[in-house]
């Protein structure tokens, strides 16, 4: 992983000026006053298991072609987004700025707080449930894992398949908590002044919920 990573910030707009900007009609306000303190793992490729193409971004933009593949049919009345999307080869794309309100979460509840996509910000990894993640997708995620950290008060950061687990599965048992945790821990470590607090992850099983 590269010891000086110029671009991997995020500006007072919500915008990391390294992602290519792709931005989506699925977003609007978050919340006045919203302290944005979580940050939710995905996994998502179109159709599942296929990489590289642009069904994921078109997803996004509202623009997929619901005939080119059998399972996008069932997608036509899906409105959702993220802020970020890692390809396989850690190319990182923005959708929607960090200071608005991607739909990404759904119907979700961490630690007794619900609705995450008003607090949370969403990143979506370019995979499947039970494909190993790629070495560029943790890089590319612990340094935008930091940028994150630099600029809001993360407390926490979690997995949809947590936050909603009657529905979601992502980013599923191949996603490897423990290295991604030493990756992005290794890069707070550095020696910089506006470098921030660790804070947990929480990704063993259901969360428990506040004050239980
Ligand atoms: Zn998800």
């Amino acid at each position: 992983m590269p010891h000086s990573s110029p671009g991997w910030v995020i500006d007072a707009q919500g915008v990391c000026p390294l992602a290519e900007q792709m931005p989506s009609p699925n977003q609007d306000a978050r919340p006045p006053h919203t302290l944005v303190d979580l940050i939710v793992i995905h996994n998502i490729s179109l159709p599942p298991g296929q990489f590289g193409g642009e069904y994921v971004a078109d997803l996004f933009l509202n623009r997929l072609d619901y005939q080119a593949h059998p399972y996008f049919a069932a997608l036509r009345t899906l409105r959702v987004s993220a802020h970020f999307f890692l390809s396989r080869q850690g190319r990182l794309f923005q959708f929607v700025a960090t200071e608005n309100r991607a739909w990404h979460a759904g119907v979700s509840d961490f630690m007794g707080r619900a609705a995450c996509n008003d607090f949370s910000v969403g990143i979506e990894l370019e995979g499947t449930d039970d494909t190993a993640f790629t070495p560029a997708q943790y890089d590319g995620l612990a340094l935008l894992t930091v940028a994150l950290c630099r600029r809001y008060r993360i407390a926490g950061i979690t997995g949809h398949q947590q936050i909603a687990p009657a529905r979601k599965t992502d980013p599923g048992a191949r996603f490897d908590w423990v290295r991604y945790e030493r990756q992005y821990r290794q890069q707070m470590d550095m020696p910089k002044p506006d470098t921030p607090k660790p804070f947990p992850v929480f990704y063993s099983g259901t969360l428990p919920r506040a004050g239980a």
